[in-house]
């Protein structure tokens, strides 16, 4: 059976202090029972993360971005034997910042995310649609061809380690919100290709996160959708008491580990 997952994105949000008392305050007022909860502090913090998570079921934590090769001369990246040293089991690749202020291309995207694979860990791909493509009414067509040029190269083995975030870019820190409706539709379309690029066994156990703007008022209703297993999570994130409903109503929905 496929993990139901809430995951933070705090991007380039708190400081060591403020992040270590986010996650405490996280700790305190919340179990993640039956899903899994993934905190992705900046790198600065992510250690601290780390220890502060030991012992704590069903928490883990994430890095926000990694270099795709193993060591060198680059200057303020972080490599995947980094990641592995200090434990961070997961990793965002290809959120949409990251393809447009740092013009991160699918084939860099792919790369990346091989390297993730290769060190073992498990890679939160971002994929979604800008505003006017939605508007044009291609957005299944464009996220398609984001997944055909990047994850769909994997082999199924390597795709076992891949978790989905679909984030229309328009709904992404605007508040505004995809319909359950629009999530559901694009995660069934995005599992019934898995099914045919890969196989069955993988498209039906493959988390896919919906990303934008989720919140406490909003999360239910989105992770009720059938094909929809959680939430990769930005602003609400970044507040205990928000990151905890959006917790609490994943566990409502009764399905996941
Ligand atoms: C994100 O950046 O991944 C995100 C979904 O942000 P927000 O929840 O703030 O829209």
């Amino acid at each position: 059976m496929r993990k139901f997952i809430v995951a933070g994105n705090w991007k380039m949000n708190t400081t060591p202090k403020s992040g270590k008392q986010l996650v405490k305050d996280v700790l305190k007022k919340t179990k993640p029972e039956n899903v899994k909860v993934i905190f992705g502090p900046p790198f600065t913090h992510l250690l601290q993360t780390q220890k502060q998570l030991k012992g704590h079921k069903g928490f883990f934590a994430a890095a926000q971005n990694m270099h795709q090769e193993d060591r060198g001369a680059y200057t303020g990246e972080i490599s995947v034997e980094m990641l592995e040293d200090i434990g961070a089991k997961f990793v965002i690749i290809g959120h949409s910042e990251r393809r447009l202020y740092f013009k991160e291309t699918n084939a860099l995207l792919l790369a990346k995310t091989k390297k993730a694979i290769l060190h073992n860990r498990k890679v939160i791909f971002c994929c979604g649609e800008p505003l006017a493509v939605r508007e044009k009414g291609t957005h299944f067509q464009y996220v398609m061809r984001q997944l055909s040029a990047t994850i769909f190269k994997l082999s199924p083995e390597e795709f076992k380690q891949v978790i989905i975030a679909y984030e229309p870019i328009w709904a992404i820190g605007t508040g505004r919100t995809a319909s359950p409706e629009q999530a559901q539709d694009m995660h069934f379309a995005i599992r019934a290709a898995i099914k045919k690029k890969m196989n069955e066994d993988l498209a039906s156990g493959t988390s896919i996160l919906y990303g934008g703007s989720v919140k406490p008022s909003n999360a239910l209703e989105i992770f009720k959708q059938p094909d929809v297993d959680g939430g990769l999570v930005g602003g609400a994130s970044l507040h205990a008491d928000d990151f905890v409903a959006i917790i609490e109503a994943a566990k409502k929905t009764d399905r996941g580990r």
